[in-house]
């Protein structure tokens, strides 16, 4: 088996727990490659970010080693600690959690996309940041759709205003939408808030602000199949890879 060769002891003594992960990320890619399959899309169209938040950085090595080429962490200061830990430059980590403003530095800095850009001042925030840094900071717009409880995100009604604010933001690249939809138990009920977050961004095409919009990040463990046939590409998968989380 393939592994770093500088961590040879460290993998004798977590041999079951890198062979069960890459086990895990075989079979997630497998279920999105049919998941794909059945929406008539190429596997290739949906990249998997293995969601690493509170998850040990060796394990997270054993992910990388597997073949995982994206991370996603919830919380800037935990991704801070990490980031330098793993030497694999070719892995680019995501925000997919709630970004205060005043963190917003850090995360320009650590990050490659952020998923959760949810109001104008945080999208100035960046745009500011990636001006300093001379980068464009890639960001999706995290957007909360009708009916919906208490989860962060803009206001489905006030995505294409935010979208056309920030076509003036020099700095900043949006390249889609995210959403991360209440807990329900069956995956199928769901779909349609997949499908509203797919029209969406349709419709800011059709307004002149959505050309953009490449990506759709939706989907989780539960749920990732739903998104993928809804047009997700990019799913955010953590407990299907690295198993439960002790509680937060
Ligand atoms: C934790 C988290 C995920 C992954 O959730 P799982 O159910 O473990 O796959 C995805 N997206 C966001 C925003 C998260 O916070």
């Amino acid at each position: 088996m393939l592994g770093n060769p500088h961590r040879t002891e460290q993998r004798e003594a977590g041999t079951i727990v890198g062979e069960e992960i890459r086990a895990r990320v075989e079979q997630v890619r497998r279920r999105i490659a049919e998941a794909a399959g059945r929406a008539g899309r190429r596997p290739g169209d949906v990249e998997l970010v293995a969601v690493s938040k509170a998850v040990p950085i060796s394990r997270i090595r054993d992910a990388v080693d597997a073949g995982v080429t994206a991370l996603g962490e919830n919380r800037v200061h935990e991704a801070r600690e990490k980031v330098p830990l793993l030497e694999s430059p070719a892995v680019t980590w995501h925000l997919v959690g709630h970004l205060q403003t005043n963190k917003g530095k850090l995360a320009v800095e650590l990050f490659d996309l952020i998923h959760s850009v949810d109001s104008l001042k945080l999208a100035h925030v960046l745009d500011r940041q990636g001006a300093t840094l001379g980068k464009r900071v890639r960001v999706l717009i995290q957007v909360e759709l009708g009916g919906e409880p208490t989860k962060s995100g803009i206001r489905d009604e006030h995505v294409i205003p935010l979208l056309h604010a920030c076509r003036d933001l020099s700095h900043l690249a949006v390249e889609g939408l995210m959403i991360m939809p209440p807990f329900r138990e069956h995956p199928e009920e769901v779909r349609p808030f997949f499908r509203q977050l797919r029209e969406l961004r349709d419709r800011a095409g059709d307004a002149g602000v959505g050309q953009h919009l490449a990506h759709l990040s939706m989907g989780m463990s539960h749920d990732f199949e739903v998104a993928i046939e809804e047009g997700a590409t990019l799913v955010r998968i953590g407990t299907a890879i690295f198993g439960e989380r002790p509680q937060d």
